[in-house]
Formats: structure tokens, C-alpha cells, sequence
């Protein structure tokens, strides 16, 4: 669940693999990964392995300094290669040299090396940076947001460029180190483990680490005054969670909805199999914007998804996510499906298993609900575009979509898949047709048609509708309000 910002300016699809005039001294990579949604994201010529992020931020003013090292090795011999960032840049570094450097289009930083790199080799990467997050824009918007008391990094397609250089594209996974300076009084957060953290001189330095790979649209930032709170899950995984001290009236249902995640974690590990990483939690700054986004380990989530209360579906539908989304990867964007028909599928799950409606009766009462002229039937969930990327077809058919795998493969073999598919691609990136395969192995079933039918073809499909349905006998299930708040939630910018 999330918000991405619209983006005006038409993008370019054109892409430069390589560069005549440098195929003697190596090619120049390429400026985006040619994903067909967002051409320009990521770039060519070389894959992280790792980024060692070392931050300063002052909350009154929104300063953000930084130097970032990347580990990276190339897949293409190269004279120059990209990163993406917004920020203004003072100096590169490529092994240890002095690198040229140029800032091109909205988000594109351009680095010659001395010398050009050969193919296969280790390249690191230092950028010394600064600016002010919030004044800095990209396609006209900004993703830091900005809060009375620092700022946070969270959004989904893109975050990264306000905080730190990065090969900004789902299919290049990472580890992460962040190391954040802060005055003394002021919490940073980050994903993965909080090893540790240490005050000098009115600064306290926080330093957080992901040892899993992740997307870098999955690492956050969060600089504020937070409560901070630990605690072990019944399964030993531990937990963080962090409320802003200026939630004011959301703060009960805030916190009565976080503190459930180390019960809500294990209760998903019996279902989608074991807790992919090492730390969970989640934190709620006081931004203002409504949505939650399931930052790797560290979920963010926006005080207004409390407003009508504690919500414990959103907290299920952002853990789920850690399987669906975050260890498993989507290798391009136009296969969302993996990632929000699995985690909405899961908040069905939540609901039979609190009584408050079956799966099966939230798939008939979405169903039922939508009329056959409704324009939600012409969003393709297996392939929505970007501008619909995050429409609720592709949560509500998406979801409906896997009631239809259910009840043709039957739950034997359902639960297999949903369990068996985040350990076959563990901490990997997949596609929907990987998918297919690999519940078609498991079930023994031909999947393809019922796919077609759910992911790929306009209109409400006639197929899959239970004997309720025909009967018009469906009712609004208990757990339909709470759900949707994880809806309304979505464009209140
Ligand atoms: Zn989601």
C-alpha cells in the first residue's frame, strides 16, 4: 500500500546501451534499465552489491549531508556510467580517484572514471553529497517529506533520489549500512538492525544495518523526536517500533495497531513460511500524507491510517509484503501483482482468521460489489500501466485473482504455493511467468487461462463466481470497513 507521486513529463524511452565512439575504452552504460514503465530508472553497465551510507541531518534546517559508498561490479566494460540522484553532488570518487561527474535530465548523475573500468570488475564508488531535501525536485515532485521535527524518506517507485545515489531499480538488490548523525534528542531510523549508536559533542550517531538484499525503493530514512520500543516476537525475531511524540490523537490506535506486529509476523510465518530477515518493526512519524509502504523490515506507516482507529489489517498487508515484495522482488514494475494481490490476499487471510469474513466472502463481496460497467474492470492487474500501477484493481481483482488460484488448485496445494514460492526465490527477483511455473509444478494444473482471465483480459470476468454470488446472497463482511480504510487511505496528499 502506498502513493506514488504523478509524474507530468512524458518519459523517454530512449535508451543508450552503448557508445560507438567509446568501444575502445568501454562502453558508456546505460542511463535507465529500459523497465517499460520507468525507462530512466536504474542503469546499465554494473549491479550493486552493497551501500555503505554515512549521513549528517539538521532538523531545523533539513540539511542532509552524506557520503556514500558503493560496492559495484560491472557487467559491461565502461567508460562512464550512471547513477540516480537529485541531490547536489561535490565530489566523485571511482577506486579511489578522482572521477568526472555531470548531472543530466531529472535524475541522472554521469561518472567518468580516470580510467575506464574493465568487464567483471569490482568498482567502488564514494559521492560526496549534500543539500536540502525538500527544495530539491524531480519531475516537479519531491518524495522527502518533511516533518516539524526532520524529515522521512519513503515512497514507492521512487525515494532514493533525495537521500542517497543508488542503481535505483527493483532488479539491483543490496545490503545496507546507514550511519546517521543527528543532535542529541533526535532519532534516526533506518531499516534492518540498530547495532548500535553513540552521542559526542551534542550529536548522536545511529547506525543501522540490513545484512539481506534489498530494493532501493525499500530503504527509509526517518529523522524525528520517536518513542522508541524493543521487544522479542514468541517465534525470537525482534521487533522495533517507533511513534512520533506528535501524533496527538492518533497515537492510541497508532500504537494499539504496531505493537501487534511481532504477534502478526509469526502468525504469517505459519502461512508464507519462515520470517525472511533478521529485525521487524515498524515506525509512524507525524507526516501528513496517508499511506503505509513496507520498507524492508521497517515499515513506514502514516498517522492518518489510524484516524478511524487501530487497524491490525494494514499491519498484516505490510508484513506480508516482507515475503511478497520485499524478499521476492519484483524484476519490473508492470509485475506489481506479486507484490499487492499477495499482500490484500493476506488481509483476507486475517479477516477468516478473526471470524470477520472468509476469503472466499470477501472475494464474493468485491466481486458482487463492483458493477460489470464499472471502469475498475478495465485495470489489468497483471499489467495496469504506470499511471494505474497502484489503482485498487490491482489489490481488490488482484487479490480475487488468487481466490481463483485457490479454489482451482484447492488448499492443499494453494498453501504449498504461498508458502513455497517466497523460499524458491528467496531474497530474488521473479516474474509473474516465473510464478506461473512454479504453482503450476507445484498443483499439477494448467494455470495459464485462469491467469489470462484474472490478470490480462478487460472486463469482469465471468469465470469464478461461487454460488453465492449467483444467488445475490452476499453480504458485507465484518472486515470490509477496515480494509478499505487501508484504501482511503491512499490519495490524500
Ligand atoms: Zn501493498
Amino acid at each position: 500500500m502506498r502513493k506514488r507521486l504523478t509524474i507530468s513529463a512524458a518519459l523517454t524511452a530512449a535508451l543508450l546501451l552503448t557508445d560507438p565512439a567509446g568501444a575502445a575504452t568501454g562502453a558508456v552504460g546505460a542511463s535507465g534499465l529500459g523497465d517499460s514503465y520507468y525507462p530512466q530508472y536504474g542503469n546499465g553497465g554494473y549491479q550493486v552489491s552493497h551501500y555503505d551510507l554515512r549521513l549528517k541531518y539538521q532538523p531545523a534546517t533539513d540539511r542532509l549531508e552524506g557520503t556514500a559508498t558503493l560496492l559495484t561490479t560491472t557487467t559491461a566494460a565502461l567508460s562512464r556510467f550512471n547513477l540516480d540522484f537529485a541531490l547536489t553532488v561535490e565530489e566523485v570518487q571511482v577506486n579511489g580517484r578522482k572521477a568526472g561527474f555531470a548531472r543530466t535530465g531529472e535524475h541522472e548523475l554521469e561518472i567518468t572514471p580516470a580510467t575506464p573500468l574493465g568487464k567483471g570488475e569490482h568498482a567502488t564508488v564514494v559521492v560526496r553529497y549534500s543539500g536540502v531535501p525538500s527544495a530539491v525536485t524531480a519531475y516537479g515532485f519531491t518524495s522527502w517529506q518533511r516533518t516539524p521535527d526532520g524529515g522521512v524518506a519513503a515512497n514507492e517507485p521512487e525515494s532514493a533520489w533525495w537521500w542517497f545515489p543508488s542503481n535505483d531499480h527493483p532488479s539491483d538488490k543490496a545490503t545496507f549500512d546507514v550511519s546517521v548523525l543527528v543532535p542529541d534528542g533526535t532519532q534516526a531510523i533506518s531499516n534492518g538492525a540498530l547495532v548500535s549508536q553513540s552521542s559526542r559533542l551534542g550529536w548522536t550517531r545511529w547506525n543501522w544495518r540490513q545484512t539481506k538484499p534489498q530494493a532501493t525503493y525499500l530503504a527509509t530514512l526517518a529523522v524525528g523526536r520517536f518513542e522508541i520500543g524493543t521487544s522479542v516476537t514468541a517465534g525470537g525475531i525482534p521487533v522495533f517500533t517507533a511513534y512520533s511524540r506528535d501524533l496527538g490523537a492518533n497515537a492510541g490506535a497508532a500504537r494499539a495497531s504496531l505493537e501487534r506486529t511481532g504477534e502478526l509476523t509469526d502468525w504469517l510465518s505459519t502461512l508464507l513460511g519462515p520470517y525472511p530477515f533478521d529485525t521487524v518493526g515498524g515506525y509512524v512519524p507525524n507526516t501528513r500524507p496517508g499511506y503505509a509502504l513496507e520498507t524492508q523490515s521497517q515499515i513506514y506507516y502514516s498517522p492518518r491510517i489510524f484516524a478511524a482507529g487501530s487497524n491490525t489489517s494494514i499491519v498484516v498487508h505490510e508484513l506480508a509484503h516482507q515475503w511478497y515484495g520485499d524478499s521476492v522482488s519484483l524484476d519490473h514494475w508492470s509485475e506489481i501483482w506479486l507484490n499487492e494481490g499477495f499482500a490484500r490476499y493476506a488481509q483476507w487471510l486475517w479477516s477468516e482468521h478473526e471470524n470477520e469474513g472468509t476469503a472466499q466472502e470477501l472475494a464474493d463481496w468485491t466481486y458482487a460489489s463492483k458493477p460489470a460497467e464499472d471502469p475498475f474492470w478495465t485495470v489489468l492487474p497483471g499489467d495496469p500501466g504506470p499511471d494505474n500501477q497502484f489503482h485498487a484493481a490491482v489489490y481488490d481483482r488482484g487479490a480475487l485473482a488468487v481466490q481463483a488460484l485457490r479454489n482451482t488448485v484447492g488448499d492443499q496445494a494453494f498453501f504449498a504455493i504461498l508458502r513455497g514460492w517466497p523460499a524458491e526465490r528467496k531474497y530474488g527477483n521473479a516474474s509473474i511467468a516465473d510464478f506461473r511455473r512454479y504453482a503450476e509444478r507445484v498443483s499439477g494444473k494448467p494455470l495459464g487461462d485462469l491467469l489470462q482471465t484474472w490478470l490480462y483480459t478487460s472486463g469482469k470476468p465471468a469465470a469464478g463466481t461461487s454460488p453465492a454470488v449467483r444467488a445475490k446472497a452476499v453480504q458485507e463482511p465484518k472486515s470490509w470497513s477496515e480494509i478499505k480504510a487501508t484504501d482511503s487511505a491512499h490519495d490524500t496528499h
